[in-house]
């Protein structure tokens, strides 16, 4: 039997990351998702050991202190990590493991694991991204300014990516992202 794949998604939030990670890991057998720990807020209707781990900051730094991270970052002044056993556990067994995790992750995952298979997805254009982020409600101007320079630094590092997807709507990029995600599963 084969190792599983480790898939990273990463992009600009407001992209529908979320979204679509639910529904590639409903579509592809064999792929599950990686439930990442944070220490921000839980939002409404999220649910803990489910969308996050919710812990508080001590509990987060006990854990890089132990080594329990694959992965950890600081995104907008809050901590997100991706703990390693669930993802070496499930790579042994053949299972592939989807990821949603912030470029600085992303780049840690690829040199602790080079056949990782890091997808950057991408708004159809910055200025509807803005828009989005507006319509959404969640964040406040400021932030959404804060953001939006942020999400320029980031571009840089697309190069380093394997794939780049645009989201310009969600079931032709889950098609799109089906494809590619099978056909790195199948390859060795
Ligand atoms: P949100 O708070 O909107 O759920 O996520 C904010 C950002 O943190 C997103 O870009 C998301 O991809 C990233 N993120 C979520 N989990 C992790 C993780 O485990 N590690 C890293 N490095 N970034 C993460």
């Amino acid at each position: 039997m084969h190792q599983g794949k480790l898939i990273v998604l990463s992009g600009p939030s407001g992209t529908g990351k979320t979204t679509l990670c639910r529904e590639l890991v409903k579509r592809i057998p064999g792929l599950v998702f990686s439930i990442s720990a944070t220490t921000r807020d839980k939002r409404p209707g999220e649910r803990d050991a489910y969308d996050y781990y919710f812990l508080t900051p001590a509990e987060f730094k006990r854990k890089i202190k132990a080594g329990e991270f694959l992965e950890w970052a600081k995104v907008y002044s809050h901590y997100y990590g991706t703990i390693k056993k669930p993802i070496t556990d499930n790579l042994a067994k053949g299972v592939s493991v989807l990821l949603d995790i912030d470029m600085q992750g992303a780049l840690q995952v690829k040199n602790k694991f080079s056949q990782a298979v890091l997808i950057f997805i991408l708004p159809p254009s910055l200025e509807e991204l803005r828009q989005r982020l507006i319509r959404r409600k969640r964040d406040s101007l400021d932030t959404i300014a804060r953001r939006m320079k942020q999400i320029e630094e980031e571009m840089k590092y697309i190069p380093q990516y394997d794939q780049v997807v645009t989201n310009k709507d969600l079931v032709n990029t889950v098609k799109c992202l089906q494809t590619i995600i099978k056909q790195r599963m199948k390859t060795e």
